[in-house]
């Protein structure tokens, strides 16, 4: 569906060459970081408990009230070249509340300005949570680490602190495939997110043809870091990590668009098989690797205190709050001045690379001074 901009041209259509979550995007265009995208974090309820789950420590039983909608969509009104919003959670459906007094005013808003929007959801409820969006949702962004009902038994629930039937989960993963496949005929954009983990290294090539079957078009692929649930979980050698993306580049569709992000390879690295995997990956067709958004276009707002974070997992501090400064404002004191952004703001724009994810650095580089660093091509 084409969507006109509040300037009233209409907007490029998302492709291959068109991700304006790219923080490389809006760098090219402003000639520095810029905030371009906001995500909003509009629950902490959830009805799986995911072992991975990056946001884990923080999902509740009950939670307070919101900010009120209209500070939130003022905010995001003052943002003066916003091109995205995501909204994220915990299930971000998990009430019909949050549906119809925030989820949707948020994405008609979007709609109306022209700006792109995204979900992050599990899926896994009943349809009519998710028909609602349809007219004006740009992308549905959900996790897909499995290759059976039983794989999402074991890995959904790891953290619930209670036996779950196994019945009750073979339901959720057919409800699950089924609202997949009918919001994708009806026209929903579905990007399915794996993560390479100790669990799924050697089975992407199965999980993709499932997302294929599923009709997503797109598959997104993340390393999954040591953060939240998946701190005490077993971490990937970065041999590991580049095997298992050989693997799938070996194997995949090379119809369906795929997004590799956060990814810990660089074209800087002194080993040539690292340089040899982002060579691979630049050069595929429909293959594309976003550079992190976190705290270099974007920011995440917690919309029950208002708190502003550089990442939607919070192991970093807010900086900022919205009821008393813009977000331009918080971003541009980010930006300038936090120590930490100043670790990892490096760009080499031939490699069309924008510098390393902060977890990434801490895990794997620590020490590594990223700045004096420039790309091997
Ligand atoms: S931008 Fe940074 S991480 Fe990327 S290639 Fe250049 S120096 Fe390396």
């Amino acid at each position: 569906m084409t969507v006109i901009h509040r300037s009233g041209l209409p907007l490029k259509e998302l492709s291959p060459t068109n991700d304006p979550w790219d923080p490389l995007q809006s760098l090219r265009q402003y000639g520095k970081h810029t905030l371009t995208s906001v995500e909003m974090t509009v629950t902490n309820l959830c009805n799986m408990r995911c072992e991975h789950c990056a946001v884990g420590d923080s999902l509740v039983m009950r939670e307070p009230d919101m900010i009120p909608l209209p500070l939130m969509l003022k905010r995001l009104d003052e943002v003066e070249n916003l091109k995205t919003i995501s909204i994220t959670g915990g299930e971000p459906t998990f009430r019909k509340k949050t549906v119809e007094e925030t989820i949707i005013p948020l994405l008609r808003y979007a709609r109306e300005r022209g700006v792109r929007s995204q979900i992050n959801s599990n899926l896994t409820l009943d349809i009519g949570r998710y028909e609602p969006m349809l007219p004006y949702l740009d992308v549905m962004h959900i996790s897909f680490n499995y290759t059976s009902p039983d794989d999402f038994h074991e890995v959904g629930f790891a953290n619930s602190g209670h036996p779950v039937p196994r019945e009750a989960a073979v339901r959720m993963y057919d409800t699950m495939m089924e609202n997949a496949r009918k919001l994708s005929d009806a026209g929903m954009f579905i990007s399915a997110e794996s993560m390479i983990n100790y669990r799924t290294h050697r089975k992407l090539p199965e999980i993709h043809r499932l997302i294929r079957e599923m009709g997503c078009q797109r598959h997104e692929v993340h390393p999954m870091y040591a953060a939240d649930f998946a701190a005490s979980l077993p971490v990937l050698s970065l041999d590991d990590f580049r095997a298992a993306i050989h693997d799938l580049l070996d194997h995949r569709d090379p119809q369906l668009w795929m997004l590799f992000g956060t990814l810990p390879f660089f074209s800087c690295n002194p080993d040539k098989a690292d340089r040899d995997l982002v060579a691979r990956l630049r050069n595929e067709p429909n293959v594309t690797v976003r550079n992190d958004p976190d705290g270099r276009n974007r920011v995440n707002v917690n919309m029950f205190t208002g708190d502003v974070f550089v990442t939607d997992f919070a192991a970093i501090p807010a900086f900022g709050n919205i009821h008393e400064h813009k977000l331009d404002d918080i971003f541009g004191e980010w930006s300038n001045n936090h120590p930490l952004n100043q670790q990892v703001n490096c760009h080499c724009d031939a490699a069309a690379c924008c510098g390393p994810n902060l977890l990434v650095a801490d895990m794997y580089y620590k020490g590594t001074d990223f700045k004096s660093r420039r790309a091997i091509l």
